[in-house]
C-alpha cells in the first residue's frame, strides 16, 4: 500500500493524533482467565467506568484536564454479566468498564455525562482510548444479543470480548466495519470537500464510504468518490486510521488525487461538492460560508494535512 508523504514539506513526518495512542496494552491472554480477571478486578489499584449508551461520566479538574470518572472496584456497581476487561496501563493498573442501563448519580454534581464526540476532545490519549473500547464493545452487545447462526440468545464471554451461544455453540466476535475516508487533490493543489444532503447549512468535509465486501480498501475510496462527486481518482495514499464506534466503523484515511477536475454529484447522498484552494477555504471558513470538519474526526485531520496547519476559525460579523 502507497503511503502518503506531505508533498509540501517532505521532511516533516505525518503526525496523526486519533484514538489508539493511549498507551493501554489489551492484555487479551487475561481475557479467558476468570481466575486472573477475579484478582485483576479486586485489586485496590483497579479502575472502573460505566459506561451506559455511549456515555460516560467526565470530570473537569482544577488543573483545566478533563478525565473519566473512575471508581474502586469496590465502589462499583458490579454485574458479571456487564463488565468488560480494557486492559492495563504502563503502572500495572488495570481498567474494567461497566455497561450499565444508567450513568450512576453523583451527589457532588461535578461529573457530567458526555458521548465520545465531546468527550474524546477533552479527555487524555489513555482515557479517549478506555473510553472508544468501551463504546464500541457496548455497541456490538447491545446488538448482538442472539445467534446469527441459530437464532437462540447469546451469553458474554472473555470479559466483554465474545458472546457465546448457549445452543450451538458459536462465538461471535465484536465487529468493526471499515471505511474509506479520503481527501481528494486536484493538480491546482486544490482540495474536493463536499456537504451531505441531511447536513446542516454549510458544513463541507472529506468525502466517505462503507468498503463493500470483496473490495480493497483502495478500490472503495476509487469507487466511492466516483459515485458520490463523479471525480476520477488515479493515486491512493493511506494516511491513517480512526475507530469511530458510531456504532462500529473504523475509519480508513486516505489522500487521493484526481485525474480530472470535473464534478458530478450524485444528488442523493451529496447534494454539493467543491473545489477549494487554500485562500479560497480561509475565506469561506472566516465569512461563515463554510463550515469544515472539526474536533476528533479524522476528516478534520485529513483537511488540515493539506491544509498545513489547524484550519481558522470564523472571524466575528458585524
Ligand atoms: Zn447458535
Amino acid at each position: 500500500m502507497t503511503i502518503w508523504t506531505d508533498r509540501t514539506a517532505a521532511t516533516r513526518p505525518v503526525t496523526l493524533t486519533l484514538a489508539g495512542t493511549g498507551g493501554i496494552d489489551r492484555a487479551a491472554h487475561h481475557r479467558m482467565d476468570e481466575a486472573w480477571l477475579a484478582a485483576a478486578w479486586s485489586h485496590p489499584t483497579t479502575r472502573v467506568f460505566v459506561v451506559s449508551g455511549g456515555q460516560a461520566l467526565i470530570e473537569d479538574k482544577e488543573d483545566g484536564s478533563t478525565e473519566l470518572v473512575m471508581m474502586p472496584s469496590f465502589d462499583a456497581p458490579f454485574t458479571e454479566a456487564h463488565r468488560y476487561f480494557l486492559g492495563i496501563d504502563g503502572d500495572g493498573v488495570r481498567y474494567f468498564a461497566l455497561q450499565k442501563d444508567s450513568l450512576p448519580g453523583r451527589m457532588d454534581a461535578v461529573a457530567r455525562s458526555a458521548g465520545l464526540r465531546e468527550a474524546g476532545v477533552l479527555l487524555s490519549d489513555r482515557d479517549a482510548e478506555l473510553m472508544t473500547h468501551a463504546v464500541g464493545l457496548e455497541n456490538w452487545q447491545r446488538t448482538h444479543r442472539f445467534c446469527s447462526r441459530c437464532g437462540e440468545r447469546t451469553v458474554i464471554a472473555a470479559a466483554g470480548h465474545i458472546r457465546r451461544c448457549q445452543a450451538c455453540g458459536a462465538e461471535h466476535y465484536p465487529r468493526t466495519d471499515p471505511a474509506a475516508i479520503m481527501l481528494v487533490t486536484d493538480d491546482k493543489d486544490r482540495a474536493l470537500l463536499g456537504r451531505q444532503v441531511h447536513w446542516p447549512e454549510g458544513r463541507f468535509s472529506t468525502l466517505a464510504g462503507f468498503v463493500e465486501p470483496g473490495e480493497s480498501i483502495e478500490a472503495a475510496v476509487v469507487r466511492e468518490v466516483a459515485e458520490e462527486a463523479g471525480v476520477a481518482v488515479g493515486e491512493v495514499a493511506y494516511v491513517g486510521s480512526q475507530p469511530w464506534p458510531f456504532p462500529s466503523s473504523l475509519m480508513l484515511g486516505f489522500m487521493a488525487h484526481a485525474t480530472s477536475p470535473d464534478i458530478q454529484v450524485d444528488g442523493d447522498e451529496i447534494e454539493e461538492a467543491r473545489w477549494f484552494s487554500r485562500d479560497e477555504l480561509r475565506t469561506a471558513i472566516e465569512t461563515g460560508e463554510v463550515l469544515p470538519p472539526s474536533g476528533i474526526s479524522i476528516a478534520a485531520r485529513l483537511v488540515e494535512l493539506w491544509y498545513g496547519e489547524p484550519l481558522p476559525r470564523p472571524l466575528p460579523q458585524g
